[in-house]
């Protein structure tokens, strides 16, 4: 490893939020497997430990629908994909599988599904959060851009964190993946909304997505900085096979991996205290992604309890991993801790696993 990789990584060690955009840029530059890159996993898993401990948290993600009315141009359930069938959970079916998660040692789930601004949709997840408010659970909503009546409903009926992902910082690059009544500018305002609603606010990018370079994937960590985030969810770009944005021929599956796990590990040099998702993503391109994620700085894993059926259609990308669904959740959770202590990390059965950040700067313990 050269000095200047080690100096950086040096100062993003001892100091959070010091790094700028060049030093940031210059660790997502280096090579796939080099040794500088090694020194850039380490680091940023020794803070990991230091701040947050060898410790794994755990959400049940419930993927609850894929109709969606949104046409973003790398999707797979976008809203002019004829060739996948629709489905809806009910508010009763979204309970079930929160106590089902529950019962698997759970004591988080993350609600996500496409996005639809409707008041029936509204009143569905309203009745649903107030059903699944009795469990006494961490509830994190990923349901898209919505006006703030319906976050403030939402917060109100018990959701207590909000992840929704910027997708790139940059509106421009945002505007070539994005038809033109998709606003950059009204996203990041929900993210402003959610904060001020009180939520724990999460947000993230894709990597290695056509047309990202070092600098634009360095400006979103300062993205996150600037927005004060409490969690962070970001993964590859995956292609799919009927989505019009097509791959980028410069990414092999193999580098795609290794970019997202630099785009972890500098973000938590620069974020000491905020959690950071392992995601489905870095699984569907090793099988061994996810603790890979992990070994990166990552301290979040959401494994996916949604029926088989279902999340069939919840098809984001080519090569997703499907759900065995939520009868197999507890004996899939033993097994995802044994693989876990292999490495040292336990995981936290029946912990929400909250941001150490928004504790920190609200004083509070959701
Ligand atoms: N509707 C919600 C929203 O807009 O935030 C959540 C559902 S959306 C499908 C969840 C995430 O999937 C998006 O934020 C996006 O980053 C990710 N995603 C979509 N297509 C993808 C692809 N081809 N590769 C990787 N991730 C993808």
């Amino acid at each position: 490893m050269d000095n200047k990789t080690a100096d950086i990584i040096a100062a993003g060690e001892s100091r959070a939020r010091s790094l700028d955009e060049e030093s940031l840029a210059w660790l997502l530059s280096l090579e796939d497997s080099s040794d500088g890159e090694n020194e850039l996993f380490e680091a940023a898993y020794r803070v990991k430990c230091a701040v947050i401990g060898k410790k794994v948290s755990i959400r049940a993600l419930i993927e609850a629908g894929n109709a969606c009315a949104k046409d973003c141009r790398y999707c797979g359930i976008r809203k002019s994909n004829a060739r996948i069938e629709r489905y809806t959970m009910s508010a009763e079916e979204i309970y079930l599988a929160a106590v089902a998660a529950k019962e698997a040692g759970y004591a988080s789930i993350v609600i996500q599904a496409g996005e639809i601004e409707s008041p029936a949709h509204t009143a569905k997840i309203e009745e649903a959060l107030k059903a699944v408010s009795a469990l006494d659970m961490g509830v994190t909503l990923s349901l898209g851009e919505q006006e703030e009546e319906v976050y403030r409903r939402w917060r109100e009926a018990g959701a207590t964190r909000y992840l929704l992902r910027i997708e790139t910082s940059d509106p421009r690059l945002y505007a070539r993946l994005h038809p033109a009544d998709h606003s950059w500018q009204r996203r990041a305002g929900c993210l402003g909304i959610l904060s001020r609603l009180g939520y724990q606010v999460g947000t993230g990018v894709m990597c290695a997505l056509p047309g990202q370079d070092a600098h634009s994937l360095a400006r979103d960590i300062l993205f996150y900085v600037k927005a004060d985030a409490d969690m962070i969810g970001m993964g590859p770009y995956i292609p799919h096979h009927d989505a019009p944005v097509p791959e980028a021929p410069a990414f092999s599956p193999d580098a795609r991996l290794h970019l997202a796990l630099r785009m972890i590990a500098a973000t938590r040099l620069m974020l000491h205290d905020v959690n950071i998702a392992s995601t489905t993503a870095l699984e569907a391109l090793s099988p061994d992604g996810r603790e890979r994620g992990i070994l990166a700085g990552a301290n979040v894993i959401m494994p996916n309890i949604t029926d088989s059926a279902s999340s069939s259609k919840y098809r984001l990308y080519d090569g997703k991993p499907f759900s065995k669904g939520a009868a197999g959740a507890a004996e899939s959770l033993k097994c995802i801790a044994r693989r876990f202590a292999r490495l040292g990390e336990k995981v936290l059965f029946n912990e929400r696993g909250d941001s150490l950040h928004y504790a920190k700067k609200s004083g509070s313990n959701q």
